[in-house]
């Protein structure tokens, strides 16, 4: 009965590394996600999204671009108007 105790313990004492092990993985990588610069990416998503405020001034609303056609529209719009695809 002693022995299974003990490998009761040694087994949650496994675990419990194990776990903490984990923990500080997670947030390790959890800093290096929060702290790595994530710029490329956003710099690289952005000129889209750039061209699409920049041509707005139209409508003086927020202009959408259609997933399907491609053509813009005002954002109020939930169909376009040139395919009639929901945005
Ligand atoms: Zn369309």
């Amino acid at each position: 009965m002693y022995p299974e105790f003990v490998g009761i313990y040694v087994g949650l004492g496994i675990v419990i590394v194990l776990l903490l092990a984990l923990i500080v993985l997670a947030i390790v990588i959890l800093k290096k996600i929060g702290s790595a610069p994530v710029r490329p990416v956003a710099a690289a998503a952005r000129p889209a999204a750039g061209v699409a405020t920049a041509v707005t001034p139209t409508a003086g609303g927020n202009v959408v671009f259609c997933r399907n056609c491609a053509k813009q529209f005002d954002n109020s719009m939930r169909f376009c108007p040139h395919c009639g695809t929901n945005r």
